[in-house]
């Protein structure tokens, strides 16, 4: 049949289960087990089969059965139980926000929220790893905390792939047409003023002279809406059609088409649903040509490009999350003419102009070239940057310092907000209701709350040990079943499928490791002294087994090598039954592998985990973190909720640092970990091991929150965000157009100014002593208000900063007392000056003595 339409008919729901429906719409399921149960009791086999999808679920289940269950009065108790749960979720009135960020949602018109994925549950498959669960948890918590806010991102109707291994252990990629009428997903209407129900929206971008259609699809989640872009309408061509099927996938012209429809269809999507929003948040490189549409706007508003390009920037965050240089979208400036080729004109400005804006020079086939580079293009749109753990945010300084040329690398204004996960989407249940006997009534609302935590230190040992004993026998169970339907789907013989039955010893100490397999994270780094790891496997006493998953990029050949290497060491007789990978790593596989396990590892190569954050799920299920000192776990490790890899340093040789790191990984296991794990006390209970867990749940659940991240996000971002927009916004731009005007006269100035620079310096000068340091300054007719002219003092890691005071015909001159004993090394610098600049730092003009 030539399909030209879907359409899904629900079945009429008995009035007593008639809810079950926009329940079933709502992803308030995904964190709620108890919402979960009332699907999954309809049809377990069908819940199942269909990726735990509600919508799907109601529809395969027939009337029959929903009859049925609607005269159960057990079901009907689990019914109205949940759904009250469910309308007082929706309905509360005195949410976090609605007691402290009222600037967000009353003066300013709340958050949207830019990203290319997101993770909100299995049954959508629109993201390939931890960016995307991140955005997934970022929004539920937005819910969670009654905030303004809208997410955009796109509904790839192919996904990421499906992982399939063959016999050998070599991934193999599958794509599966996703029937979006079946996902709990809605076409969106456009707003009327009436209230009656309007057209199905719709928007459209023009790329290379071609106008593309965009569907907008309405994804809620509890309390906040996501819209998500497809182009896959008759309207566009089949090209087009295809340029949201599949993410990551294809070469940089797909790519950046994607981020075209993005950022530019993301917005054009807000305004057609009259969404109105006063802070723009770039999660990752890949959203920051919203700014290309918001400036548009502004320009089309009458505004010249200066003034549109800081009124823009004034309300955006952009958050980076790639801590290697060459992980950031970069491109030629011929592929760019032909994407961006009507851009500056559209905004009323140059393409050298525009250019500039995203400038970084590649050296590309040992050539310098310039690039229009993402992560530049968003951090020159955005008044406030921030990297997402302590670490990555100093390793992004590091990485951007050369846009603020003159600054010290601690100086480049990116700060950080270390990422959390949403705690209620990996907590297991029977943790939930263990943790419910002495929390508080209202723990799900007060999640960062640390104080609250430390009520779990009361649960008794036996308690603690049952509840995980019940979640490592559903993991067991669950990587078996998932083992054998991977051998006998390649055929394996009987006795092999037969085998998978007995795979793990829920007995044992279970090492957990799962992520994407991006070669930096080193997944075989357990295989380096593989006789040193088939004696800590095989110990008798004191035996420790390993599953693994995760999936690498379809292009990304090493990673699959690391796979195979893997399921090879699990074909092996010395580990058989003992180390095991699982296929299809995805959020369902994620959520059984950390609620089950006894230790969570990673073994990043420091620092390129620029946070991590299924340590923090596991540790949420008590299951402590074993790590390398990289990401969230060098500010989450306090010596009794974990155990580190290696050392809080980087080397200049990798193998060094594989072999450092390997040794440490192998003597931790042998020496504290496995001791540990199998000490018993004299009332058969482990106490010392059930205090490690006890510790990891009480400092990992508030400590990384997805609610205290987002607080963090809020406090230091999204409401300071919020006054300076409005702020520059006020009177028609005003501050706008002369913060704009005043730049393009200092950029103008700059390279005619000098400065020259003198101190007297003794030798050796006592505690208290005075140093005077002046400089003559050539200002090019900057005024000297304009002007910040700084002596640098620099002892050790400590920057002191002192400005030098005008004695006028460009003299300069300050006494700087010496405090403190030590060595300092003088500098003096000068640099634009404006208190409407977000930092000192933003024009990235530094003038050295
Ligand atoms: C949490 C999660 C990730 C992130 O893993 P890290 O190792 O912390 O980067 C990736 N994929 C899935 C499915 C997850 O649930």
């Amino acid at each position: 049949m030539n399909v030209i339409g879907k359409v899904t008919v629900l079945p009429r729901l008995p009035a007593a289960i008639s809810r079950l429906e926009e329940l079933a719409y709502n992803l308030y399921w995904s964190w709620t087990p108890r919402a979960q149960e009332l699907y999954s009791f309809l049809d377990e086999a069908v819940w199942k089969r269909f990726q735990h999808n509600p919508v799907r679920t109601l529809l395969e289940v027939g009337d029959a059965r929903l009859t049925e269950v609607a005269a159960d009065p057990a079901y009907l108790e689990k019914y109205r139980a949940a759904l009250a749960d469910f309308d007082a979720y929706m309905n509360k009135k005195d949410t976090w926000a609605s007691t402290h960020a009222t600037e967000l949602g009353e003066a300013g018109k709340g958050v949207a929220y830019f990203s290319m994925e997101y993770a909100y549950h299995e049954c959508l498959p629109i993201y390939s790893g931890g960016l995307g669960v991140l955005a997934g948890d970022h929004c539920k918590s937005a819910s969670d905390l009654g905030l303004p806010f809208t997410a955009v991102g796109m509904l790839f109707r192919q996904g990421y792939f499906t992982q399939l291994f063959n016999k050998d252990g070599w991934q193999g990629e599958t794509y599966d047409e996703l029937d979006l009428t079946t996902l709990p997903v809605r076409p969106a209407k456009f707003p009327t003023e009436d209230g009656t129900v309007g057209d199905e929206a719709r928007v459209s971008v023009r790329i290379m002279g071609r106008e593309i259609i965009l569907r907008l699809w309405t994804l809620q989640v509890g309390r906040i809406r996501v819209l998500l872009l497809d182009s896959n309408v008759a309207e566009n061509s089949e090209d087009d059609r295809k340029l949201t099927a599949r993410l990551y996938g294809g070469n940089q012209e797909l790519r950046i088409q994607q981020y075209l429809l993005l950022g530019i269809g993301g917005v054009k999507a807000l305004r057609a649903m009259k969404i109105g929003s006063s802070v723009y948040h770039m999660n990752e490189g890949h959203a920051a040509f919203m700014a290309l549409e918001r400036i548009r706007e502004q320009v089309a508003a009458g505004h010249d490009f200066r003034t549109a390009t800081e009124a823009v920037a004034a309300a955006t965050l952009f958050t980076t999350h790639t801590p290697v240089p060459a992980g950031n979208d970069a491109y030629a400036y011929d592929l760019t003419d032909r994407y961006l080729g009507d851009w500056p004109t559209q905004l009323s400005t140059t393409r050298a102009e525009l250019y500039e804006l995203a400038r970084q020079d590649q050296n590309w086939d040992n050539q310098v070239v310039p690039s229009f580079s993402m992560s530049v293009f968003a951090l020159r749109m955005s008044r406030a940057a921030n990297g997402v753990s302590k670490l990555h945010g100093e390793v992004s300084r590091g990485i951007w310092n050369f846009l603020y040329q003159g600054a010290e690398p601690e100086e480049v204004p990116i700060g950080h907000v270390t990422n959390g996960a949403h705690n209620l989407t990996f907590l297991a249940q029977p943790y939930r209701e263990l943790f419910g006997t002495v929390l508080p009534a209202d723990w799900t609302e007060r999640l960062e709350d640390r104080e609250m935590w430390e009520a779990v230190r009361q649960i008794p040992d036996a308690d603690l040990a049952a509840a995980k004993r019940v979640q490592k026998v559903e993991m067991v169970d669950f990587v078996r079943e998932s083992v054998k339907t991977q051998l006998e789907r390649n055929g394996a013989s009987a006795a092999d499928v037969a085998a998978a039955e007995t795979l793990l010893d829920p007995g044992a100490l279970t090492i957990g490791f799962a992520r994407r397999f991006a070669t930096y994270k080193r997944a075989t780094l357990l295989f380096r002294d593989k006789a040193r790891l088939a004696r800590i496997v095989n110990n008798p006493e004191k035996p420790v087994q390993f599953v693994f998953a995760g999936k690498a990029h379809p292009a990304d050949n090493p990673g699959k090598a690391f796979i195979q290497e893997i399921f090879r060491v699990s074909q092996e007789p010395e580990f058989r039954g003992k180390i095991v990978i699982l296929e299809n790593y995805d959020m369902n596989v994620a959520r059984h592998l950390v609620q089950g396990v006894d230790v969570w590892m990673n073994n990043p190569r420091r620092p390129l985990e620029a946070s991590g954050t299924s340590g923090m799920k596991a540790s949420f299920n008590g299951a402590p973190n074993f790590s390398v000192l990289d990401g969230w776990w060098v500010e989450g490790y306090d010596t009794r909720n974990g155990w580190p890899i290696g050392d809080e340093r980087e080397y200049a040789d990798l193998n060094v640092q594989d072999d450092a790191d390997a040794f440490s990984l192998y003597r931790t296991l042998e020496d504290a970990i496995a001791p540990l794990y199998y000490a018993q006390d004299a009332e058969g209970q482990n106490h010392g091991w059930l205090e490690t867990v006890r510790q990891a749940i009480v400092t990992v659940n508030p400590e990384f929150s997805m609610q205290r991240q987002v607080i963090d996000y809020v406090q230091k971002y999204y409401l300071p965000l919020n006054t300076r927009s409005q702020k520059v916004q006020e009177g028609g731009d005003a501050l706008a157009k002369s913060l704009g005007d005043w730049k393009a006269w200092i950029r103008q100035q700059w390279p005619f100014v000098g400065l020259q620079a003198s101190a007297q310096l003794p030798a050796s000068v006592q505690p208290g002593e005075q140093v005077t340091v002046s400089a003559q300054v050539n200002s090019a007719g900057i005024s000297d208000s304009d002007l910040r002219v700084e002596a640098v003092l620099k002892r050790g890691e400590h920057i002191i900063r002192v400005p030098l005071v005008s004695q006028g015909q460009g003299r300069y001159e300050v006494s700087v007392p010496l405090q403190d004993s030590g060595l300092y090394s003088f500098g003096v610098r000068m640099m634009p000056e404006h208190a409407a600049l977000s930092n000192e730092f933003e024009l990235g003009l530094i003038k050295w003595a």
